[in-house]
């Protein structure tokens, strides 16, 4: 415990470095939030901006959703506490799986492949556009990038696009970076189509495994079989890295496996350039990081992409 405790103290001394590699190679490292107050937490964790910003706590646990003015105020909060760094604020992700009263959504069979994400967002202008006008203002205070979540066809994120691009026009915004959330298979089959129509991609590990092993993410027996480190993940990971790269976009991932040391090396290994991680998992993953070479990584990645198993990837050393 004493030399554990060892190792963290040294990944904080060393938190506000970069995440530079033996090699010279730089990934981003940023931070999950879910609370306005988490903005300034991340960036005192050594967090280099906010690669996902979970939205749906303003939304929750209340009778009415929030006025265009309570999110602007919510999201220049978090820009003032991120003085210039990124901040990827990403639009509502609730479905019929969430309970939220006061949307009066029908019940659902299969919420996880209902009205969830983007689909409810479609349908509800009344929750998007406010949600839109909100975070182009707060673009006009730092650093903003919008990320659509569940997306899983081309028609979807241009629909989207549409919507955002007249808010903009009615705010008076500049242009801000436009990606998606890469969590459904679909989007990965489709992936060079859709990196056509986005600036960045940012993987969703934690419902891509959903979605590609159908298993329920939260399902009390088989969660555990849902591990994100599972070669046909990887391997879906792959293709999306090799399509945005193509198109010369940037991919991240803001999934649970981009906090684990042995998922961040081999995500690095496979090609992406930013992670977002819990904020305590910041330092140690950068400290990670930096105890390797981007070639030690490709060699990893190339290992754990011909594995069988989970269990043999996370056997990998
Ligand atoms: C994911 O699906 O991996 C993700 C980061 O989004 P969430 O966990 O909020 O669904
Ligand atoms: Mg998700």
């Amino acid at each position: 415990q004493q030399d554990l405790q060892a190792i963290r103290e040294a990944e904080k001394l060393a938190c506000y470095q970069p995440a530079l590699m033996t090699d010279g190679h730089r990934v981003e490292v940023v931070a999950n939030i879910g609370a306005a107050q988490e903005a300034e937490q991340a960036v005192n964790a050594g967090a280099e901006g906010i690669g996902l910003l979970r939205t749906e706590f303003l939304f929750l646990n209340r009778s009415e959703p929030p006025s265009e003015e309570e999110q602007f105020s919510a999201y220049s909060q978090m820009t003032q506490a991120l003085n210039g760094l990124p901040l990827i604020v990403r639009t509502l992700d609730i479905g019929g799986d969430k309970a939220v009263p006061y949307l009066n959504l029908p019940a659902e069979e299969n919420p996880f492949l209902g009205v969830r994400g983007i689909r409810l967002c479609l349908q509800r202008p009344d929750l998007f556009k406010p949600q839109l006008r909100a975070i182009f203002r707060a673009s006009q205070t730092g650093t903003i990038k919008i990320m659509f979540p569940m997306i899983a066809t081309v028609e979807e994120l241009q629909a989207a696009k549409k919507i955002a691009e007249a808010i903009r026009l009615e705010v008076g915004a500049d242009p801000v970076e436009i990606g998606i959330m890469i969590e459904v298979p679909s989007a990965v089959v489709m992936a060079q189509e859709l990196a056509q129509e986005v600036d960045f991609f940012s993987i969703g590990t934690n419902d891509l495994t959903q979605y590609a092993l159908a298993i329920d993410r939260g399902h009390p027996a088989l969660a555990k079989q849902a591990d994100g480190l599972h070669p046909a993940v990887l391997r879906l990971i792959d293709q999306t890295v090799q399509a945005a790269k193509t198109a010369r976009k940037w991919v991240g991932v803001c999934g649970g496996i981009a906090g684990d040391p042995k998922g961040a090396a081999i995500l690095t290994g496979l090609g992406v350039t930013e992670l977002s991680v819990s904020i305590p998992s910041v330092a140690a993953i950068k400290a990670k990081l930096r105890s390797l070479s981007l070639s030690e990584t490709q060699q990893l990645a190339k290992r754990a992409l011909q594995c069988r198993t989970a269990q043999q990837v996370r056997e990998l050393e």
